[in-house]
């Protein structure tokens, strides 16, 4: 559970607390602290909530079942501000990428810019979400292991990049979408359908926020995402993997990546502490795991390092009786790295393989290249500003 003095302004700063992302016993929290009867709390909760995340709204005014006077005495304490977007490019397939700056945590935090991508389909709407600034593990084909700079995000942080991306795709009751790009369409077919804690960090280093940030977006009275519809990937934390279950109950994703361990170990070094029989053992007993609700491994295909068919054969044996989806996907470079994506044969002979064991269209697009948005290629800009300013210094 996310304390609520981790979100307290920090002493000395001027901007009062906004009350956007927050869980609803912290939401209950914040009112105490102006002394909203105990007897009214939960009743004030389920009309923030409402309001917050169901309507998105951004003024208490909107708040037309809240009093005029509780709404004053909301606003004089509270705001309902997000995140600020320093920047937005938009793909040419449509895929957005979001800079998002947080706001200090406490005293010592500078404050933390975090990227968030939306990814628009023509029956779905993927946002990939960050579960902490940089990453502490060091994937040697992942860029943002290379970033040093590493905190975790508050629960709060999570599910505002949620809000932030709905705003910004205009997504809420009485907004207008932007007209550039797409967005996709069809009956009942939300803006933000889906959730991938796939963007900077390890979700399960971070556990108790990204837990808790869950319990916010699958609320069914606000945010309202599915948990079938929320994937959390991991490099393969195998203690959490039971709690993340138990607790979360999402769907769950692994990065794989290797078939054998003298392999994973250099590529995921995380290994050498859960080799790949730990990870698939807590993979079987994974909580709800079933045909109708398979687990997804995720293989990067690295030219020469991981991609024979003796490996595709492999992959498959590893995997039997585990039920499983595998996705495929092609490396996205970055500045700087030593490995090169697979030939698009070569992936296609691996892909067969897989394919004739029975797991079915594994190949993922590559999505938003031109704007660096896809898996691994995101890190923070704060800190290519900070290797751009040591660069003029030399
Ligand atoms: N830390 C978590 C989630 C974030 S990474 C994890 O590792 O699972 C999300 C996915 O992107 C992981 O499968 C990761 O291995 C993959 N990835 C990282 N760098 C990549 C790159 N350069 N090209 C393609 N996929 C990459
Ligand atoms: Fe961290 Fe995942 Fe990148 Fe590995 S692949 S460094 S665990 S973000």
């Amino acid at each position: 559970m996310t304390a609520i003095s981790q979100i307290e302004r920090p002493a000395g700063a001027a901007a009062p607390m906004s009350l956007v992302g927050l869980t609803r016993p912290e939401l209950a929290d914040a009112l105490r602290t102006i002394e909203i009867p105990e007897r009214d709390i939960k009743m004030r909760v389920a009309q923030l909530w409402h309001w917050i995340y169901f309507q998105g709204a951004r003024e208490f005014d909107q708040m037309l079942n809240v009093s005029k006077v509780q709404r004053a005495r909301l606003a004089e304490h509270f705001t309902l501000a997000r995140p600020e977007v320093t920047s937005q490019q938009v793909s040419s397939d449509g895929t957005r990428k979001w800079l998002i700056r947080m706001p200090p945590v406490d005293a010592k935090d500078k404050g933390a810019e975090i990227e968030c991508v939306y990814i628009p389909e023509s029956d779905r709407g993927t946002l990939c979400v960050s579960s902490q600034v940089g990453c502490t593990l060091t994937c040697t084909f992942c860029h943002t292991g290379t970033q040093k700079l590493v905190r975790n995000l508050t629960s709060r942080e999570i599910v505002q990049q949620l809000v932030v991306a709905r705003d910004m795709i205009g997504d809420f009751p009485g907004m207008t979408p932007p007209t550039d790009g797409l967005l996709p369409s069809g009956e009942g077919v939300r803006a933000v359908s889906n959730i991938v804690f796939m963007g900077m960090g390890e979700p399960l280093f971070n556990i108790d926020n990204v837990g808790a940030a869950i319990d916010v977006l699958s609320d069914g009275d606000g945010l309202s995402l599915s948990k079938r519809r929320i994937t959390v990937s991991t490099s393969g934390v195998v203690p959490e993997i039971p709690p993340l279950g138990e607790r979360a109950g999402t769907m769950l994703a692994i990065s794989l990546h290797a078939v054998r361990d003298d392999l994973r170990d250099t590529l995921v070094p995380l290994n050498k502490k859960y080799p790949i029989d730990e990870l698939l053992d807590a993979c079987r007993n994974y909580p709800g795991l079933s045909n109708a609700r398979r687990i997804t491994f995720e293989y990067v295909m690295l030219k020469g390092v991981n991609d024979s068919p003796a490996e595709a054969r492999e992959l498959v044996r590893l995997l039997k009786g585990i039920p499983a989806k595998i996705n495929l996907i092609p490396f996205n470079p970055w500045p700087g790295t030593k490995y090169e994506c697979s030939d698009w044969d070569t992936i296609e002979r691996f892909s067969d393989i897989v394919f004739n064991a029975g797991y079915a269209s594994p190949v993922r697009t590559p999505r938003g290249r031109d704007i660096l948005a896809a898996c691994g290629q995101l890190k923070s800009e704060t800190e290519k500003v900070r290797a751009r300013a040591r660069l003029m210094d030399e």
